[in-house]
């Protein structure tokens, strides 16, 4: 049985007075990497990001999967992430992505290689094939981190240490919680992260790996092409908050769906884009394009002004790490002024109007 292979045994648990130290060799970094039109997805870049100071952290090599078709010389966008090594599954039936071939691939080099950690983006594509890949492999998935460190844990009950583990950081129980999870028995230790959530930053610009192709017939079976995309249709997003330097966030607080134009005023003038809070699109002030927090977008733009929002963890998940944040509120024990830089005491109505004004004087 697949679980037995000893790349997934899990560890023996002995119980022993003093402390034993658990150590997996020290196995690879995996990023599965998304590409449309021979680009690679921000997200994934992201994900590398990450990646690669995790690997530094282990001592280990960072390795990419590019599957697809017409990869010639995506190696060199990858490279400049630190990437050490990447995978290319180059075949005119792998694009434009289908689950059941980009699994096999990806189950048939992880057993291969083994790796220690496997990242995918938390997008409709790696949430597709994170959960069957880490079912192939009897592994364990967590989705939708919004961290990941490398660390320790001590299981009491064993007196055994675990060195050098993943640690999976995301909300947990509706976002009342920040849960810690970790992964001691099986490898890969996986996770997906939503785009945004990760910097994008490029390693070196000299940096240089190595390229390895993968034989696309060895690992995928011809049923695994059963489904054949027949037409694609792209939805351009029309609202670009991830872009955005100057993001005008408003809350329920803001009132009513005409009170909303006011940020959109603010928003021109200041040359933004204007967010909100999942409790101000409930409330159809605006539309779900521009929610921002856990089950929204993730922004870091450089100026976030909370208009009427109150700080509740699933909305400055979403936009914490805002260079600076300046919140409007009413009430001054609102959540949001524990993060924000400068905190506004007062009705967004009376508020932003004088903002505006303020700027039309004094910007040219
Ligand atoms: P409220 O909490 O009602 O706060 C309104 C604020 O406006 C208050 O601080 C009040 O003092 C202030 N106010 C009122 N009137 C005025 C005024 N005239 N002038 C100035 N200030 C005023 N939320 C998100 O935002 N994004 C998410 O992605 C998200 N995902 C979630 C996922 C899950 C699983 C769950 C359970 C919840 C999620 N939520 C999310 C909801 C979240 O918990 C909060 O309910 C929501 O963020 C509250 O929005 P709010 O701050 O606009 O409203």
């Amino acid at each position: 049985m697949a679980h037995e292979r000893a790349y997934f045994k899990p560890y023996p648990r002995l119980v022993i007075p003093s402390l034993t130290h658990k150590t997996h060799t020290v196995n690879n970094i995996f990023v599965y990497c998304e590409i449309e039109d021979g680009k690679v997805a921000d997200v994934s870049l992201e994900l590398l990001t990450k990646g690669r100071s995790l690997a530094t952290q282990l001592g280990c090599k960072l390795e990419a999967l590019a599957i697809g078709f017409k990869l010639d010389g995506i190696e060199k966008e990858l490279f400049p992430y630190g990437v050490d090594v990447v995978h290319i599954a180059d075949d005119k039936r792998l694009a434009p992505f289908t689950t059941l071939p980009h699994c096999a691939i990806i189950v048939g080099v992880f057993e291969q290689e083994k790796p220690q950690i496997a990242i995918f983006g938390a997008t409709s594509v790696g949430r597709d094939l994170g959960p069957r890949v880490s079912s192939a492999l009897h592994s364990g998935l967590t989705a939708d981190c919004t961290s990941l460190e490398i660390g320790s844990h001590t299981d009491n009950k064993t007196n055994t240490v675990y060195e050098n583990l993943l640690y999976q950081i995301r909300p947990a129980f509706g976002g009342n919680i920040i849960a810690t999870i970790i992964n001691p028995d099986h490898r890969p230790q996986m996770a997906t992260v939503r785009e945004g959530v990760m910097k994008k930053e490029i390693f070196s610009t000299s940096h240089k790996g190595e390229v390895k192709k993968i034989d696309v017939a060895k690992l995928v079976k011809s049923e695994d092409f059963i489904v054949r995309i027949i037409e694609r249709h792209i939805e351009e997003r029309k609202i670009d908050l991830k872009g955005a330097p100057i993001i005008i966030g408003g809350g329920y607080g803001v009132g009513s769906a005409d009170n909303f134009k006011l940020l959109f005023e603010l928003a021109e003038v200041l040359g933004g884009e204007v967010g909100a809070s999942r409790a101000a699109v409930d409330a159809g002030y605006v539309e779900h394009a521009r929610q921002v927090g856990q089950t929204g977008i993730t922004v870091r733009p450089k100026l976030y002004i909370a208009c009427g929002i109150s700080g509740q963890i699933q909305h400055t998940a979403g936009m914490d790490q805002s260079a600076m944040i300046i919140s409007i509120n009413n009430d001054p024990n609102a959540p949001i002024n524990q993060i924000a830089d400068y905190c506004i005491i007062g009705d967004v109505s009376e508020v932003i109007p004088r903002m505006i004004k303020f700027y039309k004087k004094n910007s040219k």
